[in-house]
C-alpha cells in the first residue's frame, strides 16, 4: 500500500504575477507594475480603458 501524505507538499510560489493590460484604443501594453508606478491608470494615449492581457496558458489539449 501507498503512504498518502499529502498534507505537507503544498508549495509556496511566492512570485510577482506581472499582468498585462491592453490600451483598448491604441492597444499599448502595459505592465500592472508600470501601471501602479503611475498617479493615475492612464494611457500614453490618454485612454483609460484596459483590458487584461492573459498569459499564454502552456498546456497541451488534443483535439478531437
Ligand atoms: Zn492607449
Amino acid at each position: 500500500m501507498a503512504d498518502e501524505n499529502f498534507d505537507e507538499v503544498e508549495e509556496t510560489t511566492v512570485e510577482t504575477f506581472d499582468v498585462n493590460y491592453s490600451c483598448l484604443r491604441c492597444g499599448t501594453i502595459v505592465s500592472n507594475t508600470e501601471l501602479s508606478r503611475l498617479p493615475e491608470i492612464k494611457c500614453i494615449c490618454g485612454f483609460r480603458v484596459f483590458t487584461k492581457v492573459r498569459p499564454p496558458v502552456v498546456k497541451t489539449v488534443k483535439a478531437i
